[in-house]
């Protein structure tokens, strides 16, 4: 969930002015995949939020924080399966944004050839409702369910980035899953976000620190609704956290190769 961090973030640019959208860029083509050097391919798993300040709570009193941290695990040892040894995962702890900042700044300095953030959705808090689980009172909507990317016109390779968040979308369609349309309902009020590709799923969220302020492509994952009680059982699965991460790691490598130049001008900085 992304929404509590960065409203003061925000400002008034949510609804800012008419956009041109870049080509479509579609998957990448089979004759290209041999080019994707994998271990020269440096991927930044962000895991969303802190222990201390761990984002969303989940319909059975679970942090998000947690699932984040568990699914960016299983994308990595995927990642790291299919030869991209050079994945790091970013971790952070204490106070909101300044753990934030520091994760920003430990990205750039990575030099890296892309970045994912894994987060967990939730609802505005009006869609919330009361229900009892073990004993205890817990707020859950099954209104939403289903993953959604974010990404920012404002990073420094926002192209890419939207190239990649297509290829992710992509994958995760090609896996069964359906990404969530309700961001750009006019109900979301301030979180409503625009669609810019409606086929997989990807949405603007220009002032998002995380997006906007690294140096590298760039995409934010809310990988299902954990304040959904169905949803929150399913993202809880291996089957599920395998099931994304094989999407994720199939984007990474038709990304890496489409890219060949890239990998190669970022090995010779490190
Ligand atoms: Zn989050």
């Amino acid at each position: 969930m992304i929404r509590r961090l960065f409203l003061p973030l925000l400002a008034a640019a949510l609804f800012c002015a008419p956009f041109a959208l870049p080509a479509q860029a579609g998957p990448a083509k089979a004759a290209l995949a041999p080019s994707c050097d994998a271990a020269a391919f440096k991927v930044i798993l962000d895991v969303g939020h802190t222990p201390e300040i761990p984002g969303a709570i989940s319909a059975r009193g679970a942090t998000e924080y947690d699932f984040n941290l568990r699914l960016a695990r299983v994308i990595e040892s995927r990642l790291n399966d299919a030869g991209f040894a050079r994945t790091s995962v970013l971790l952070a702890n204490g106070p909101a944004i300044p753990s934030l900042v520091r994760r920003v700044a430990q990205a750039n300095a990575m030099a890296a050839d892309l970045l994912i953030s894994v987060h967990h959705d939730s609802v505005p808090q009006g869609f919330k409702l009361k229900w009892e689980f073990s004993g205890r009172q817990h707020e859950y909507s099954d209104r939403f369910k289903g993953h959604s990317i974010f990404v920012s016109s404002e990073n420094a390779d926002y192209r890419n980035s939207l190239v990649f968040g297509r290829l992710l979308g992509a994958g995760l369609k090609e896996r069964g899953l359906q990404y969530t349309p309700h961001y750009t309902e006019a109900f979301m009020g301030g979180k409503r976000r625009q669609l810019v590709d409606a086929e997989t799923g990807v949405y603007r969220f220009d002032q998002l620190l995380i997006l906007k302020t690294t140096r590298m492509p760039a995409v934010l994952l809310e990988a299902g609704s954990i304040i959904n009680r169905d949803e929150e059982l399913v993202m809880a699965s291996r089957e599920r956290q395998l099931l994304i991460a094989e999407a994720v790691t199939a984007a990474v490598d038709r990304f890496c190769a489409q890219k060949p130049g890239r990998t190669q001008r970022a090995s010779t900085q490190r």
